[in-house]
């Protein structure tokens, strides 16, 4: 065996062999694969092989459609036949809201390029005539995908790879890595060790070992899941054309031809803690293996399928394959690098891993070769979990994931396994106040205050919160409302060179003068954004810096692997010692100045600047800045101080009707100035020059990293521009995702959007192609199988001048 590799990959499913393939098609030939048994001989080979384009989540829809692109390729370029079978598939609806996300995913589907139809019931047993469809309201019709023999296909990209010169090890355990003061990797093999440069964790049900041993933590948690293949059916004999694959919430189930016989798979709807690992685990020793039957555990949902398919029910069961299964606290595959370590990356937790092996591996491959992918990694990224995604959080989340398999996760529908898992002093507080929070990066984050004891009936439409928010919109633009976010990443940066790190890793100048506020942006090399900073000048060489909850790990990351190892700098993770609350509007220096000596006058605490003042007795960083476009401050205070200062203000506002508000009405306020959010109209598919953030662009610094690239698109002009529009829509906000259409053609893609409660109008954000984007420019957006007109702005709809914000 090799001594020495580029990359090592551990692991021979489809998922390690799916970027095997395409590392050898991005030119990266030097990789070697090593599996301790026969390939596909973990959960690859058992697998049930349907490949579904239907999927929610715009990057993931993304994935699937390029596997669903590939595999019918597959034998022409390889070879090796793969079993495809583009019978396409059904999913169906049962309630109004299913069929709203069905019009959501159809918006998805013509920018991404896949075929789906919403079809009636009627159509629906034209299609599939042995299927009963009592109850069912629609369904949707998906065209192009269907399934796959898992091992055919899997062998088939081996072949591939190797044929590009990849190299593929059988028979032989990892046992160890380790990390050698080079930077490189010591994988340690029962055959041997190799020296590598990149190691990827590709072990399936077993990656959290893996992880283990170089002190990463993978979030799975590994379940049982279960499918049966009955006997022959003679009305399939009898049929030329295969019956979709269908997908059932009533039966929680699939069910699709196999051959002339029929398969169902069960996700069975209650909590089945009885799984494996924390029975002991699989021993390393288990390939190809498989549990005994557990028919008891699915039979409930078994005959639901058999009342929706009577031939089903006539035909003997043949085989029940009861196999290994990971799953994630979000159900997402965990592809890209590890949190912490350098070149140690995970491409694992796939739960649809056959039909997400050939996308993911693609595009982390071009991650790993060029720094970033061209679709937007993020829901993808393993550091969107942190430490606290432990063993209890991952098992409760994973399970949850598992039996809502066929439940459509609502908008605004918070789900309950696992949590809280991160709280700050105020948690309680607010939620007995009222306070329905949401989950961001673990934290429990105000969403919207339920005063009358309200549930929010959820939905794709304008529901029983929307005049709840409104109200709490109303409180901060006229007069003052507490929001607090202490979610926020939190970063204090400091050393001889801190000044000059950062003016290298980020696009803007950094401030000139303490207690100076600006906003920067890390760039990739390719000039296009990583995060987003709010900066602080703490001091000479001091700085604190803030950025979104979700990218904690990630940002701390990024950092550090910026960092040259002859600057002196000192970068701290200072998330979890700081609180914020945010208090903006109108009356927010009234209130503050009830209990502060601090001077809070416009001549002495400007816009965008930052002091170290006493409010309370307490001292804390007060930040005049905020995300909602009110006069305003951003109070950041040690932890333990948050719940003593939250009181302090809230009893100064109460004269001055002061109000909590949640991140639902931030969504609404920010849409109203224009704010870009960060995840939505800010992400690694653009650069800055795209978003029009040029004015956050320093291109007279001699050097910042993306700088030359970001040159270069400015020169070349962007191919698709962001613009602001107000929309003609009525009960639906845009939640990104929707296409843009001029006629018939695409031209375009809405990131979000929000009903703006000030100034009444729905906004949104989109990307379009050159010719649309100056103001009062028209196109259509479809919102919910909908057409609607949309302007484009030419500034902010609310204080376009900022004079709220300076005042
Ligand atoms: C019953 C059932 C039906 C399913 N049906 C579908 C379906 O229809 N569609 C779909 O998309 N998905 C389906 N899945 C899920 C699918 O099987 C998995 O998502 C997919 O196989 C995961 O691939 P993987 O490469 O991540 O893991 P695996 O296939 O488990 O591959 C990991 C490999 O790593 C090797 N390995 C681990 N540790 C080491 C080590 N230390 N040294 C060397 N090698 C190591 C293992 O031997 C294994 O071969 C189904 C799962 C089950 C249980």
């Amino acid at each position: 065996m090799k001594t020495q590799a580029r990359v090592v990959i551990v692991g021979g499913g489809m998922m390690g062999v799916g970027l095997l393939y395409h590392l050898a098609l991005e030119g990266w030939d030097d990789c070697t694969l090593i599996e301790k048994g026969e390939l596909t001989s973990g959960s690859t080979w058992h697998a049930a092989g349907q490949c579904p384009s239907f999927i929610a989540n715009y990057s993931m829809a993304q994935i699937h459609q390029y596997s669903n692109t590939l595999y019918p390729k597959l034998e022409e370029l390889t070879g090796q036949a793969t079993g495809w079978h583009g019978c396409g598939g059904i999913r169906f609806a049962l309630t109004k809201e299913e069929v709203d996300w069905f019009r959501y995913v159809e918006g998805i589907s013509r920018n991404i390029g896949f075929r789906m139809q919403i079809i009636s019931p009627e159509e629906i047993q034209k299609i599939n005539p042995f299927v009963d469809v009592t109850g069912v309201l629609a369904g949707v019709w998906t065209l192009d995908d269907g399934h796959v023999d898992p091992a055919s296909c899997c062998n088939a990209m081996a072949i591939g790879a190797r044929n590009l010169g990849a190299t593929i090890v059988r028979n032989n355990r990892v046992t160890d890595i380790k990390s050698l003061p080079g930077g490189e990797w010591e994988v340690v093999t029962e055959q041997g060790n190799i020296i590598c440069e990149h190691v990827v964790n590709a072990g399936g049900c077993y990656s959290d070992r893996i992880g283990a041993w170089v002190g990463v933590n993978v979030p799975v948690v590994n379940l049982k899941h279960q499918y049966v293949v009955t006997e022959a059916i003679p009305a399939f004999i009898e049929r030329e054309v295969e019956m979709p694959v269908m997908r059932d919430p009533y039966c929680s189930a699939y069910y699709r031809q196999e051959q002339k016989a029929g398969l169902i798979g069960i996700y069975e709807t209650r909590d089945s803690r009885d799984a494996w690992p924390e029975k002991g685990g699989q021993d390393w020793e288990a390939e190809n293996e498989l549990f005994p039957d557990e028919l008891e555990r699915i039979m409930p949902w078994l005959e639901r399928v058999m009342e929706r398919m009577p031939i089903f029910a006539e035909a003997g069961l043949k085989k029940v394959v009861n196999g290994a299964i990971t799953h994630t606290p979000d159900d997402n595959p965990l592809v890209g690098p590890a949190a912490g370590v350098r070149n140690f990356w995970l491409c694992c937790g796939a739960s649809i891993g056959i039909a997400q092996g050939g996308g993911c591996g693609k595009y982390l491959a071009q991650w790993m070769v060029h720094g970033e992918s061209e679709i937007n990694m993020a829901s993808l990224d393993p550091r969107r979990f942190g430490p606290y995604a432990d063993k209890g959080y991952n098992s409760a989340k994973g399970h949850e994931a598992y039996v809502h398999m066929y439940a459509l996760q609502l908008p605004g529908e918070e789900r309950p396994a696992g949590r809280p898992a991160r709280t700050t002093p105020m948690y309680e507080k607010l939620k007995a106040k009222g306070g329905v929070h949401t989950e961001a990066f673990g934290w429990e984050r105000p969403k919207w205050f339920s005063l009358d004891g309200r549930e929010e009936e959820c939905g794709f439409r304008h529901n029983n919160v929307f005049e709840v928010v409104a109200e709490e919109c109303k409180a901060v633009r006229e007069r003052v409302g507490v929001l607090e976010l202490s979610s926020f990443a939190k970063y204090e940066i400091s050393g001889s060179d801190a000044e000059a790190f950062l003016n290298r890793v980020c696009a803007n100048r950094m401030p000139a003068r303490d207690g100076r506020v600006i906003l920067a942006h890390l760039l990739t090399d390719n000039g296009r954004i990583e995060n987003e900073f709010t900066v602080t000048r703490l001091a000479n060489n001091h700085f604190y810096l803030l950025s979104a909850a979700v990218s904690e790990l990630r940002d701390f990351d990024l950092l550090h692997q910026r960092k040259l190892e002859t600057e002196a700098v000192t970068i701290t993770n200072i998330t979890d010692n700081w609180g914020v609350l945010v208090l903006a509007g109108p009356r927010s220096r009234e209130v503050l100045s009830k209990i502060t000596e601090a001077d809070l006058s416009n001549e002495y605490f400007r816009w965008l600047t930052a002091q170290a003042i006493e409010v309370s007795g307490i001292e804390l960083r007060a930040l005049r800045v905020n995300y909602v476009g009110e006069l305003g401050w951003e109070l950041h205070v040690p932890m333990e101080q948050l719940e003593r200062l939250y009181d302090a203000v809230w009893s100064a506002g109460e004269s001055f009707g002061i109000a909590d508000f949640g991140a639902d009405a931030v969504n609404s306020l920010r849409m109203e100035k224009a704010y870009r959010a960060y995840g939505a109209e800010l992400t690694t598919e653009i650069t800055m020059i795209d978003a029009d953030m040029e004015r956050f662009v320093k291109f007279d610094k001699e050097h910042f990293v993306g700088k030359a690239a970001l040159l270069q698109r400015k020169k070349e002009g962007s191919n698709f521009q962001l613009v602001y529009a107000e929309v003609s829509s009525d009960d639906s906000d845009v939640r990104g995702g929707e296409p843009i259409l001029a006629g018939e053609a695409v031209i375009g893609l809405a990131t979000s959007g929000a009903y703006g409660h000030t100034v009444g109008k729905q906004l949104v954000f989109a990307y379009v192609i050159p010719g649309f984007e100056t103001p009062q420019s028209t196109f259509d957006i479809e919102i919910l199988g909908k057409r609607y007109q949309a302007e484009v702005l030419a500034e902010p709809i609310y204080d376009p001048k900022n004079e709220r914000l300076r005042a």
